[in-house]
């Protein structure tokens, strides 16, 4: 049977608009075999994707997506093939819930400045006890009419520097690889192309990385193009990391992004797959 890895996916435990379950089941629909569901910042989702998973016959690897810092910037840190129960992990997971709930409670303020009430207790509802996403305010948004659409919230309200936005300082890059790392999981640059750095700057995040731990990065998302795609190999090639694969899928909505449709990882690259299979 041929083999469709996606690696980087999210649930309704973070932003994502399906049910671990549902999320589960259309993987397999799309003929993914090995799925990771990467939620932001929890791992609440993965004793039921796994439920799934087993009834299905698709193989779950254990992920998450963290919400880490390296000098001025936010970016992401992909953990796959990590025992959820690690308490390290669980220690960080708990201190960006805090920030979370944190920066919630400021964006709502921040709303509630510009006529917009009761957001915080909103979001609440929807996510109970899960992580609060800025998607989360985004929906809230839309219900309400006080935008059309998602990116209209964004680009309106919850962007960088826009109105509501809300800067937060994010776990360490090193302190999130250790932890990825103490739960036994490779630690994968996500989306490196997303950051908007020059090449000097992305080299630089690249060997710190490696440097702190990491042992992977995303070379095929769904949304990049060929040319990307190369100069991502290179960059893993160069700096000794090995290759990951993951749609990044949220939304059945969003067409152009969908579970399982992704490119081959490109041939010179090692497969960051070989670290636990
Ligand atoms: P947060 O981690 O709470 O800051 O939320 C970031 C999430 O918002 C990302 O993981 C994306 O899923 C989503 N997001 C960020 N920018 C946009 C945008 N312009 N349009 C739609 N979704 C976005
Ligand atoms: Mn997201
Ligand atoms: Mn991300
Ligand atoms: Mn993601």
């Amino acid at each position: 049977m041929t083999q469709l890895y996606d690696l980087h996916c999210h649930s309704t435990a973070s932003d994502g608009a399906l049910s671990p379950t549902d999320l589960v089941k259309r993987a397999a629909d799309n003929g993914v075999t090995t799925l990771a569901v990467t939620d932001h910042d929890t791992t609440s989702g993965l004793f039921e994707a796994q439920a799934c998973a087993n009834s299905l016959g698709i193989r779950l690897i254990n992920g998450i997506e963290i919400s880490a810092q390296w000098e001025k910037l936010g970016i992401h840190i992909v953990g796959l093939n990590i025992n959820p129960e690690n308490d390290a992990l669980q220690n960080i997971i708990s201190q960006l819930h805090d920030m979370r709930t944190e920066r919630a409670e400021k964006i709502s303020q921040k709303l509630a400045k510009k006529g917009i009430f009761n957001a915080l207790e909103s979001v609440q509802k929807v996510a109970s006890n899960e992580m609060i996403t800025r998607v989360h305010f985004a929906n809230f948004l839309v219900s309400q009419a006080h935008v059309s659409s998602i990116s209209e919230a964004f680009d309106r309200y919850l962007g960088d520097g826009k109105v509501a936005y809300v800067s937060t300082v994010w776990t360490p890059l090193e302190t999130a690889v250790q932890a990825i790392r103490a739960a036994g999981g490779v630690a994968v640059l996500a989306h490196p192309l997303r950051y908007k750095l020059t090449a000097t700057r992305l080299k630089k995040l690249l060997g710190m990385f490696k440097n702190a731990g990491g042992q992977g990065m995303e070379v095929v998302t769904g949304r990049y193009n060929p040319d990307e795609m190369r100069v991502l190999a290179n960059h893993a090639l160069q700096f000794e990391l090995a290759g990951s694969m993951g749609s990044d899928f949220h939304s059945p909505t969003n067409q152009w992004l969908e579970l399982g449709k992704l490119a081959p990882l490109p041939e010179k690259v090692k497969p960051v797959w070989e670290l636990w299979e």
